[in-house]
């Protein structure tokens, strides 16, 4: 008897953990929908404000006024603003469904991205190039998203690269999977940092990194949507020699 009432005892604790944890999982879950939606609201609310702002810092700027802070004024607007769109889809992309699906070819939309790109490349002395291993490389999902990782991968990859430097974006495939790398030979992510770059709101420790503005979201929105897509993201990188951010998406193979 005595037996049984222990094991009884050791059931009803367990029963009792198990509780608690299935009630701790969904305050979490709620929690965590609960700081979506404030971030989403935030930034919601911020935007209107900021966009009259920006209207009469242009205007301002139109006047040429001469004052020497209205170009500041536009310029941290203009990030101020980034921020507040990255914030934006960083709180849309959470638990979304998706709801745009249709096939479309992974070359076409990294061609147009470095098409688009190639100006900033000029700009900053870098040189950009496209390499094409398989055409076509149809995959299904949200090309406008799948295109905000790319855009994303090769504005990071030019923007922490030193002038004189090099951005190539090699696409192809590997079995089942399509492929796409962004190869910089730029400031490169420490072995510490490599980790972290995909979490919100994380910028690399390096001095020279963190000179370069930035919200530390691009990548967090990067690898939801391509974990959305059902492939991913990761980085080899090495520091002062240059990175490669890989993104692989699952081939669509149906004709
Ligand atoms: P942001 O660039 O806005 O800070 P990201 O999420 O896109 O945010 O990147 C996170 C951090 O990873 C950056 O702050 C930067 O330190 C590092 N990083 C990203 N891409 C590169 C790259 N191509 N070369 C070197 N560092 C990079």
């Amino acid at each position: 008897l005595h037996e049984i009432a222990r094991e009884l005892g050791r059931i009803v604790h367990a029963a009792r953990v198990h509780e608690t944890e299935q009630r701790l999982v969904t305050e979490l879950r709620e929690l965590d929908r609960y700081r979506a939606d404030l971030i989403a609201t935030i930034s919601h609310e911020l935007k209107t404000p900021l966009t009259s702002i920006i209207g009469h810092v242009e205007l301002l700027d139109e006047l040429d006024t001469g004052v020497p802070s209205v170009r500041a004024i536009e310029r941290s607007a203009h990030r101020l603003h980034k921020l507040v769109d990255r914030l934006l889809s960083y709180s849309r992309l959470h638990g979304e469904i998706r709801e745009v699906r249709r096939r479309f070819d992974l070359v076409e939309l990294c061609r147009s991205t470095v098409e688009h790109s190639g100006f900033q490349a000029a700009t900053s002395g870098l040189s950009l190039d496209l390499e094409v291993l398989d055409e076509p490389l149809p995959v299904t999902g949200d090309p406008h998203e799948v295109s905000l990782i790319v855009d994303n991968l090769v504005g990071n990859a030019l923007k922490y690269t030193p002038r004189g430097g090099s951005v190539r974006v090699r696409v192809g495939s590997a079995g089942a999977e399509a492929r796409v790398e962004v190869v910089d030979t730029g400031l490169g992510i420490s072995r510490i940092d490599q980790p972290h770059v995909f979490s919100p709101f994380h910028r690399s420790t390096n001095l020279d990194a963190l000179s370069i503005p930035g919200s530390g979201l691009g990548l967090a929105i990067c690898r939801r949507i391509a974990e959305q897509h059902g492939g991913q993201v990761s980085v080899e990188s090495e520091l002062g020699r240059g990175s490669t951010f890989t993104l692989t998406l699952p081939l669509d193979t149906s004709d």
